[in-house]
């Protein structure tokens, strides 16, 4: 059962969505940075994607050098706010740290990372010049981690920069997909306005890139076009009655909710069916907005969920109840959702096998599937020469992040199928050098 009333206000929104890792005050930054061991070789930054050197912006920040220390953070990573909000640190720099080894809580890296960059945002403080203009144009399609990451690099390397995105605000999957309790809009938006200052790159919102003509216009326009497109809608789960009204997909309810706050309502009973983080947040989102009842279910056994445990115990500390070894086979209802048609399994040598004669009825208000994303795969196709593999990736050098197209390149959910905002903007990075030395070779 939830203890989550129905949020009707953006008071009550916040605190049904307060954030689990808040901004540290001077002091709180100052005993936690104290703390450190300034490892050589320190682990943390090994595990972190973007290699952020930890050790030594943890020491800037203690010696009072905090705008240092959001310099040397944003070396690295551009999205250093965000990143410290919503980076799964418990499995990355902090689940690295070697105080774990000694049964003492790591240091927080993630609070003390969002703690130095606040400080860089809030004074608008210049930390980057640019080199001159090189008369040299490169399209981004998709504001998301990726394409601003690579459009900073390209930025500071002289190129003019022109982002295309195809809906209203920018950073992505930062403000659409994370939950409300690690990052607001306001901080996503807030970083993404301080980087644009910053770095002076071009965005034009509302403009989806779909067409042959649209996508041989930048062709013929842009000496290099990167793409950023993410992933598309939920995918299918090809079961008789999907189609019912109160059947969502977790990407696109989380969205409605990120854009909409205490305006967005949840029915009493809600079912999620997955066993993703997304699925976790999908859960755990409806719980917070006062659903009665959420069941989380998941074709498989617990431990073989993709989701990180610590995002499990999120979702099971806001009274979501998972349920494991069922499969949904129907949705019911009349017109709309009632309940769930579902059958136990069991797994046989790694295979989901379905138990005859065990079919039950789970009554429910809402179904949402966190059961994956499609690709863009039309889109994609309209790109001559550009490969996908089996799954609908598009396929890069694993080094430079360029397609089989030469002009293209492409990083973040699109090419990876889907994984950090902080894998985005390390790749969107990568992307971007390759571009600066290939084109700076011509
Ligand atoms: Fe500091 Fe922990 Fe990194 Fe060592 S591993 S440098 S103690 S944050």
């Amino acid at each position: 059962m939830s203890e989550f009333k129905k949020p009707n206000s953006e008071v009550d929104f916040e605190n049904n969505f307060a954030q689990i890792k808040p901004l540290m005050t001077d002091n709180q930054a100052f005993y936690e940075s104290s703390r450190c061991l300034f490892c050589y070789d320190a682990p943390c930054v090994n595990a972190c994607p973007t290699g952020i050197d930890i050790p030594l912006f943890i020491k800037q920040i203690h010696s009072q050098n905090t705008l240092g220390a959001a310099q040397t953070i944003y070396n690295s990573n551009v999205f250093g706010y965000a990143c410290g909000k919503v980076c799964p640190t418990e499995v990355l720099c902090e689940g690295a740290c070697v105080y774990n080894h000694q049964e003492v809580p790591p240091i927080e890296i993630g609070r003390l990372q969002t703690f130095a960059t606040d400080k860089a945002i809030k004074s608008n403080k210049k930390l980057f010049s640019l080199a001159a203009e090189n008369g040299k144009k490169v399209a981004i399609i998709g504001a998301g981690p990726a394409g601003i990451s690579c459009a900073c690099e390209l930025r500071v390397a002289g190129f003019t920069v022109d982002i295309f995105e195809a809906k209203a605000k920018p950073s992505g999957l930062t403000v659409y997909g994370v939950a409300p309790y690690k990052i607001t809009n306001e901080e996503a938006l807030d970083e993404i306005d301080y980087l644009q200052k910053q770095f002076g790159f071009n965005m034009y919102f509302e403009k989806p890139i779909f067409t042959l003509e649209e996508i041989e216009a930048l062709e013929r326009d842009y000496e290099a076009i990167f793409l950023g497109i993410g992933l598309g809608k939920t995918s299918e789960l090809n079961i008789p009655g999907e189609d019912k009204a109160g059947v969502h997909g977790a990407v696109e309810m989380v969205e409605k909710l990120r854009m909409a706050h205490h305006d967005f309502s949840v029915p009493k009973k809600v079912i999620v069916l997955g066993g993703g983080n997304t699925a976790m947040d999908a859960a755990s989102e409806s719980s917070r907005m006062g659903a009665e009842e959420v069941i989380l279910a998941y074709r498989r056994g617990k431990d073989e969920m993709g989701a990180y445990e610590f995002e499990y115990d999120l979702a099971k500390g806001v009274g979501v109840k998972g349920v494991f070894n069922i499969a949904p086979v129907e949705i019911i209802g009349n017109g709309k959702v009632e309940g769930v048609r579902f059958v136990k399994t069991q797994v046989v040598n790694g295979r989901v096998e379905t138990i005859s004669g065990s079919e039950y009825i789970e009554p429910a208000d809402w179904v949402i599937k966190g059961t994956g994303q499609a690709k863009q795969t039309e889109f994609l196709q309209l790109i001559s020469g550009l490969k996908t593999d089996t799954k609908g990736c598009i396929q890069v050098n694993a080094e430079t992040f360029q397609t089989t197209n030469n002009k293209y390149y492409a990083a973040g959910d699109a090419v990876s199928g889907g994984q950090e905002v902080v894998n985005a903007v390390a790749n969107g990075k990568k992307a971007g050098k390759a571009i600066i030395k290939n084109l700076s070779d011509q």
